[in-house]
């Protein structure tokens, strides 16, 4: 039988990726690790047990409105994706709750159930983050600057850790996108004490990301805790070589689904 994966281990494979002391971007499937000691929490403690701080996806798409009354569709949006609601949900965003998307996993879960995390404030695609950067890194985050979390994380030399799933979870990538003038879509939220919905930019689709994996592999670093695969990249470096993929192709990250209005508009648009 396999022993079952500590925070000693996870802060063991951290140290060896060079991770120790820098804000780490953790997109996470905890079920990748197999058995683990503690859980989630274990493996928030091992990223945080040499001065780390952990920042991970917190989408909520459950907060997600309908546009506002005489709303004319805006081009190449994909509005026809699925996720604009027909009503309005009963309540509203609050960043101070820990509604989350159960797809967001366990890890993320565990980061947001912490005392002293930080939030940002996008309806539905915030960042949570916990450990000495939180408040700096998830603090720039509104609904029109969605991705403002992993600016900063580049800005601190933070890391992109991949544990257990792929490129395809990379939301760095969809900031490489806005950088290069390929914008997110616009969606709507209710948010807790506004009136009306409130403008919400959300990354578009992901599923085609494994396919700039050649133009990473350079900054790539791989490791292994338990059964869980990692690959990490430098935020900054990664930032800026995806940013020079989609300049000179808008559609790299284009995915191969006949039926993603997202990546339709996108193809449309270029
Ligand atoms: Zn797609």
């Amino acid at each position: 039988m396999i022993a079952a994966v500590t925070a000693a281990d996870v802060q063991a494979a951290a140290g060896r990726l060079g991770l120790a002391g820098r804000p780490v971007g953790l997109h996470s499937s905890l079920s990748s690790f197999g058995r683990v000691s503690g859980g989630a929490d274990a493996v928030v403690d091992g990223l945080l047990a040499d001065g780390g701080t952990v920042l991970v996806p917190a989408q909520s798409p459950q907060f997600a409105a309908p546009p506002p009354a005489g709303h004319v569709p805006i081009p190449y949006n994909g509005e026809d994706d699925g996720m604009i609601p027909a009503t309005s949900p009963a309540s509203g965003y609050d960043p101070a709750g820990n509604a989350v998307d159960r797809s967001m996993g366990a890890i993320s879960r565990a980061v947001l159930a912490r005392p002293g995390r930080a939030r940002g404030a996008n309806a539905l695609s915030s960042f949570a983050a916990v450990g000495p950067l939180a408040g700096a890194l998830v603090g720039g985050q509104s609904g029109e600057d969605v991705f403002a979390p992993l600016r900063e994380l580049a800005a601190r030399d933070g890391v992109v850790l991949l544990a257990g799933v792929g490129l395809d979870a990379m939301t760095l990538l969809h900031a490489a996108e806005e950088a290069v003038g390929l914008t997110p879509v616009v969606r709507w939220a209710r948010v807790a004490g506004v009136d009306g919905v409130v403008t919400t930019r959300h990354g578009g689709c992901s599923r085609g990301f494994e396919r700039l994996a050649p133009a990473l592999a350079q900054l790539e670093r791989t490791g292994a805790v338990g059964a869980s695969r990692w690959r990490a990249y430098p935020a900054a470096q990664a930032l800026a070589a995806a940013a020079d993929v989609f300049r000179r192709d808008p559609l790299a990250g284009v995915c191969d689904g006949p039926g993603c209005a997202r990546c339709a508009a996108r193809r449309a648009q270029h």
